[in-house]
Parts: C-alpha cells; structure tokens; sequence
C-alpha cells in the first residue's frame, strides 16, 4: 500500500524515531509498504518518520545504476547493487569514512527542493534486517550517501541542516512557503 509522504516542516521529522524491539508482522508490512512508497515517489530512499511512523526503519534501493558506487563489500564479502537492494534496514549504526565529497541530493519530504550536501564519501553501517540478520555494509558514492541521508532521518535531522549557509540563505523563501503549505 502506497502511504502518504509527510513534507517539511511536519514535527514527525525532526523527532528522533524509537527503535525497533521486535520484527512484528507490522513491521515487516510497513517495510513492504515503505518500498512501495518509495517506488511511487521515485526516491532512492525512505525513512519511516517521512510516513508518519516514528521507528527507526529504512529503505534504500539505488540498484538503477551499479556505477554509483565504486565497491560495496556485505559482511565482508564483495556484492552487487542487484543483490542487496532494496535494502530494508532498522538501528542502524554508522561509521563514516574517507574524505568529505559533496554532491546533489534531494528528499521526498521536500519536493522541488535540492542541494549540494557535503558528507564523508565512504561508510560502514552496521545494519539489523527483517530476517533477524546483521549486516555490515562497507561502500561508497550514492549508496553511503543513501544510507546516511535516510539514517539522519531517523534521527531526526533533515539535509536542510548540512547545507552551506550561502544555500540554506537561497533557500529560505522555499522553506517559509513549506511552512505556509504543509505546517
Ligand atoms: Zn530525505
């Protein structure tokens, strides 16, 4: 079931999001429901607060282009984009590294919006799954950048707060008319 994106400045986001105990039926439908919306909305990654849910669940898929990233190395094993996503993945833990590399990045929860965020070029994320499993992910280019900007979500902190105070002033206008729209 597609679910409705909630948009900027919805206080759902900005709260840090509960972890999840246990992988309940629930949890496990929310996820399929989270791909769904994500499909829909042609993102390459969603958060469970930009649906209105307040866990720390996620979904990654940007399997479109293998050439996003240069290695990705599972539980240390070399795999494929194919193979991992969509990622479904709660209490994320991240390590990031290598140097910082800034690039384009937009969110569902702010349509129109985008920007150039600078972040650390490589993570490695230590990842629960649904089928009980811990995975480690250790890669580069839009998957760390995926997984970092979806895992700041669950922590309540938005792409908004890494941009440069020169875009975060350009932007200003396009943040009071979200507030006018959707606050
Ligand atoms: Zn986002």
């Amino acid at each position: 079931m597609i679910r409705k994106i909630v948009f900027y400045p919805d206080p759902v986001l900005r709260k840090p999001a509960a972890p999840i105990t246990e992988v309940t039926d629930e949890v496990r439908a929310l996820a399929e429901d989270m791909i769904e919306t994500m499909y829909d909305a042609q993102g390459v990654g969603l958060a469970a607060p930009q649906i209105g849910i307040s866990q720390q669940l996620a979904v990654v898929d940007v399997s479109h282009d293998e050439e996003c990233i240069t290695y990705l190395r599972v539980n240390g094993e070399e795999a494929t984009l194919d193979e991992i996503c969509p990622l479904v993945f709660f209490n994320p833990e991240l390590e990031m590294c290598g140097d910082k590399e800034g690039d384009t990045e937009g969110c569902l929860s702010f349509p129109d919006l985008r920007g150039d965020i600078i972040r650390p070029s490589e993570v490695k994320a230590t990842l629960q799954t649904l089928d009980g499993e811990t995975l480690v992910i250790e890669t580069d280019g839009l998957f760390a950048r995926a997984i970092q900007h979806e895992t700041d979500h669950l922590f309540g902190k938005l792409f908004i707060d890494r941009m440069s105070s020169a875009r975060k002033l350009a932007i200003k206008r396009q943040l009071k008319e979200m507030q006018a729209e959707y606050g």
